[in-house]
Parts: C-alpha cells; sequence; structure tokens
C-alpha cells in the first residue's frame, strides 16, 4: 500500500469589485459564502489537497508542476480535471483508493449541511465508493487568517491500495 499527503491553502476575498474571490467552490460543489476563493483555477481548495494526496501517494510532481498558474491553459480552470489526471496516473500506475480522509478548515461556511453532497461528488468524481471518501469541518477557533475568515485550508490523507 502507498500513502499520500495533500494540503492546501487559499485567501479568501469579497467578490469584484470589493475583492478578488471567486465562487466559493469545494469538492466541486458550489456554497453560497460572501466570500470566496482568491485562485488562478476556479481555487476548489478541497479538489486541490485531494489531487495532491494522491500524487504524493503515487511519488510524482505536486499540482503546482503538472499544472502551472502560469499557463492560461488553467485559468479558472474547472479543478475535477486535475484530480482526473491524478486518478487516471493513479490507474496506470496499477493502483486504486483504499481510503481518503479529508479535514477542512475554516471559520465559515459551515461544512456540515454540504458534507454529502461533497462526499459524493468526489466519489463520483474518482470513481470509488463514498465510504471510501470522509470529510470533516473545523474551524480555526478565531485565531490567525484561517480563524478571522481570510482564508481555508485543507489537509488530506489518501491511502492506496493496489488494483
Ligand atoms: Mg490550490
Amino acid at each position: 500500500m502507498r500513502v499520500g499527503h495533500g494540503y492546501d491553502l487559499h485567501r479568501l476575498e469579497p467578490r469584484p469589485p470589493a475583492g478578488n474571490g471567486k465562487s466559493f467552490v469545494l469538492g466541486g460543489i458550489q456554497i453560497e459564502h460572501s466570500t470566496g476563493p482568491v485562485a488562478h483555477s476556479d481555487g476548489d481548495v478541497l479538489l486541490h489537497a485531494v489531487t495532491d494526496a494522491i500524487l504524493g501517494a503515487l511519488g510524482l510532481p505536486d499540482i503546482g508542476q503538472l499544472f502551472p498558474d502560469t499557463d492560461p491553459k488553467n485559468e479558472s480552470a474547472d479543478s475535477a480535471i486535475f484530480l482526473r489526471e491524478a486518478v487516471d496516473r493513479m490507474r496506470k500506475a496499477g493502483w486504486e483508493i483504499g481510503n481518503i480522509d479529508c479535514t477542512i478548515i475554516c471559520e465559515k461556511p459551515k461544512i456540515g449541511p454540504r458534507r454529502a453532497d461533497i462526499v459524493a461528488n468526489i466519489a463520483r468524481l474518482i470513481g470509488c465508493a463514498a465510504d471510501s471518501i470522509n470529510v470533516k469541518g473545523k474551524t480555526h477557533e478565531k485565531v490567525d487568517a484561517v480563524g478571522e475568515g481570510r482564508a481555508i485550508e485543507v489537509h488530506v490523507c489518501a491511502l492506496l491500495k493496489p488494483r
């Protein structure tokens, strides 16, 4: 078996013209919120961390190396494309998902009400069972940038098993 860790953080800002925040999308699910991620792609911090956990388990270059933010092709890209590429590489290398455990850290919005949608969508994108995916939400206890609502961060562990 192989294990990988993924981490990502994005700044959160109001939508233009007040800031540069994009729509708030998490695990491919749109969530109504007053701020959104500042990003070159669609800013889906959860899919970025899941992608990096899988790539990390495979010992491959990370998402920033495979999909540089200097490449205009990745401008506002749907992050599902990044995840699908990682999953493709995983299958070609002879591995499949054992399980994936995700921790989302932000003050707002609350993750709980959308958790089931997020889990189902990640499982759909990967092509694995929903009970192989776990998603938890935590706050940052109002301290530092994450706790002040100026950023969102995600940690992910992915276990791969031979196909
Ligand atoms: Mg990112």
